[in-house]
């Protein structure tokens, strides 16, 4: 028998980034030693209190369905989170999901149907693009490479991109992959925009808490943008919480509910006794936090120097745990080298809409960080 797929899947391609991290796992699993800088993932261990959280909501029996938007508690200390960040919303107002990413999916899928336009900033994150493409839309990208991966200098682009026709803007800042945080005059461009063409927005936050000496704005905090703005954030980040998928969306009460029937007949809720571990994440981690940050910074430093030293000049970033590092030709091509000669893994900047580049992930340890760019540069890829 033949199987027949829908055009929605055939679509589109596997995750970049999960592939990637994938062949390295299997390389490693073949005996090599290969310095992964493909994957977004910090490399610290979950805060302590917060897996006690865990463990405590388990033994107190929180291991049934919860509420399909996630637990009452929960989502008024995310409501609380985003007042802290200038975005009013009720808790009525946040759905609790397994992950930002499905958060997004749900997000995009209530919002984009077949020949609805999205408009990307590019270099995007991966799954923007599939999200998109397998809810029937089409994608107009706004090339930030030019400009550094700034965002301010490219507003007139923008402009040219965003008309009435735009359904959506998807907007990531502090960025993966580039690390940009977008300055307020630039926001405040965005947010001119979709007002003049009544735009609605999703602002993905999910590296707000990974900055590095920058203050990132919340987009929904512009003036007219309370209304529009779809805010997606998640715990995998900034609480290296990656594996235990907890996220959320907080948007307009019609959104909400919208999105919120996909996410009750999709995932029914979030795991119970990990929603209760993401009330103790939000709530007192800030030491965990810091430290963790204050690691990234110098990691991010340490490439930079690293790479200067050889001539290379990257965009410095000012948030997340990414760099775009310009290699020469084939991006592709240079990435699967890179693993195969040197056994270093990222991700090519194709992956991300801007060809031309390899994402590096520094959320690993200095001695591995120093190890991946000098094999980088003795098999002759810097
Ligand atoms: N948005 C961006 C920009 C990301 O880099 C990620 C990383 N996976 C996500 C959303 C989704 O994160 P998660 O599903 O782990 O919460
Ligand atoms: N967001 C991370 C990355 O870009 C994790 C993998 C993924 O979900 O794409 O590497």
């Amino acid at each position: 028998m033949t199987m027949e797929f829908t055009d929605r899947v055939t679509s589109v391609e596997p995750s970049a980034t999960l592939a990637i991290s994938a062949l390295a796992t299997e390389l490693e699993a073949d005996g090599a030693d290969v310095v992964d800088l493909s994957v977004g993932e910090p490399d610290f261990p979950t805060p302590g209190n917060v897996v006690q959280a865990a463990k405590d909501a388990m033994d107190a029996g929180h291991t049934g369905y919860t509420t399909s938007k996630g637990i009452l508690e929960l989502r008024e200390a995310i409501a609380d989170k985003l007042a802290a960040d200038g975005l009013e919303h009720t808790s009525d107002e946040v759905v609790v999901t397994p992950g930002a990413k499905q958060a997004l999916y749900e997000v995009v899928s209530a919002l984009i149907e077949d020949g609805d336009e999205v408009v990307l900033l590019d270099p995007a994150w991966v799954s923007y693009e599939a999200m998109v493409t397998m809810a029937g839309g089409s994608l107009s990208r706004v090339d930030l490479s030019p400009y550094d991966f700034r965002l301010e200098p490219a507003l007139d682009d923008l402009a040219d991109a965003v008309s009435d026709e735009t359904d959506l803007l998807i907007v990531n800042s502090p960025s993966n992959p580039t690390g940009a945080v977008y300055s307020d005059a630039a926001l405040d461009g965005v947010a001119e925009l979709a007002v003049s063409h009544d735009v609605t927005v999703v602002s993905d936050e999910i590296y707000k808490e990974i900055t590095y000496g920058v203050e990132p704005t919340s987009l929904g905090t512009f003036d007219g943008m309370a209304a529009r703005t779809v805010t997606v954030n998640g715990f995998s980040k900034a609480y290296s919480m990656t594996g235990w998928r907890l996220g959320y969306f907080a948007g307009p009460e019609e959104l909400v509910s919208q999105a919120g029937k996909l996410h009750s007949h999709s995932v029914s809720s979030a795991v119970n006794f990990v929603q209760h571990a993401g009330i103790e994440a939000l709530e007192n981690t800030d030491e965990a936090v810091e430290e963790m940050v204050a690691a990234f910074a110098e990691r991010r430093d340490l490439v930079v120097d690293l790479l200067d030293d050889r001539g290379v000049d990257v965009a410095v970033p000012d948030g997340a745990f990414y760099m775009m590092l310009p290699v020469d030709g084939d991006d592709q091509a240079w990435c699967e080298g890179a693993i195969e000669d040197a056994h270093v893994a990222t991700v090519p900047g194709s992956a991300f809409g801007t060809p031309g580049y390899a994402r590096i992930s520094y959320a690993a340890s200095e001695e591995r960080l120093k190890d991946g760019i000098e094999r980088l540069a003795a098999e002759g890829y810097l």
